[in-house]
């Protein structure tokens, strides 16, 4: 049985029931985050904490965040699973009429899930590359995800495991994911801007580059460039980091196969994962 907490109450997940005025149902008016927890500790709290703070503040929506969390935690807890998928939804609630503008009183539905999850290494797959075909507020992680999800249908009716995204001849990020090329023993990723979602994993693998005394070239990267990888990959809360070896359009990246540095960078960020406080 599945537990999540809805609006702060703890109940089995079949049994929990929204209203189809709610504002997130209507129009996607809603942010949301995944977290992975691992060995009973959420990775990175603090990082998602901020993020949806942010995504918050973005689309003006009023929610005590540390109440969520503690929420959040309540309900893992509560679940007794160890290694899990933590999904938080905040949405504008519930409305007696559907009107786009926001309503003058406005009760917040706050939906979190809890399932039995484990973050592994993924063997490397084929990714599509696809015009970018999402709003222009891609740093906010909204519920909106349309566009992602029918990129994500291409990719797996045509057996890709992704779809690199770009505007013009400049990769964003993938539909689900961050895009890293590890080239000249350098890692090399989009900087931060209206385009992409600043990903925790992101973030976790451009600190873990220092360590590993990697360079850090955070600038924008051309969709012809993408081939030239040593190692390409993606990286989310719940894929880890995934190489990819084709790219359809543009063929094979890089010789083939996963460059060292990169085997490096993963298992440093497995054992990130799985360090204890
Ligand atoms: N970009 C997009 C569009 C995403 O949907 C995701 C994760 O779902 C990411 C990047 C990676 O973000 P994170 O590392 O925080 O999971």
């Amino acid at each position: 049985m599945s537990l999540c907490a809805l609006n702060g109450e703890i109940m089995p997940l079949e049994e929990a029931r929204i209203s189809p005025m709610d504002r997130g149902f209507l129009f996607g008016d809603g942010v949301y985050e995944v977290l992975a927890c691992v060995g009973g500790r959420i990775r990175a709290a603090s990082l998602h904490r901020a993020r949806l703070q942010q995504s918050l503040a973005a689309i003006a929506l009023d929610v005590s965040v540390d109440a969520v969390f503690n929420d959040l935690q309540r309900v893992l807890e509560a679940s007794g699973i160890q290694d899990a998928k933590l999904y938080v939804q905040v949405t504008r609630g519930p409305v007696s009429v559907r009107e786009h503008s926001f309503p003058s009183v406005v009760e917040p539905t706050v939906f979190l899930s809890v399932s039995p999850f484990t973050v592994r290494q993924l063997e490397p797959v084929s990714a599509l590359v696809r015009e970018d075909i999402r709003w222009r507020r891609n740093a906010i992680k909204s519920t909106s995800l349309l566009a992602n999800v029918l990129l994500q249908q291409e990719a797996k009716a045509l057996g890709a495991g992704e779809a690199i995204l770009h505007r013009d001849q400049w990769v964003t990020e993938a539909s689900t994911s961050n895009v890293f090329m590890l080239k000249d023993r350098a890692l090399v990723t989009p900087p931060l801007s209206n385009d992409i979602l600043p990903g925790i994993t992101r973030h976790l693998v451009l600190e873990l580059a220092h360590d590993l005394g990697l360079g850090v070239n955070e600038t924008p990267v051309s969709v012809d460039e993408l081939a030239s990888a040593e190692t390409l990959f993606v990286s989310s809360s719940t894929r880890g980091l995934m190489p990819i070896d084709r790219l359809e359009p543009g063929g094979q990246v890089g010789q083939g196969g996963v460059h060292s540095e990169f085997e490096a960078l993963a298992s440093r960020y497995d054992e990130l994962l799985h360090e204890h406080p």
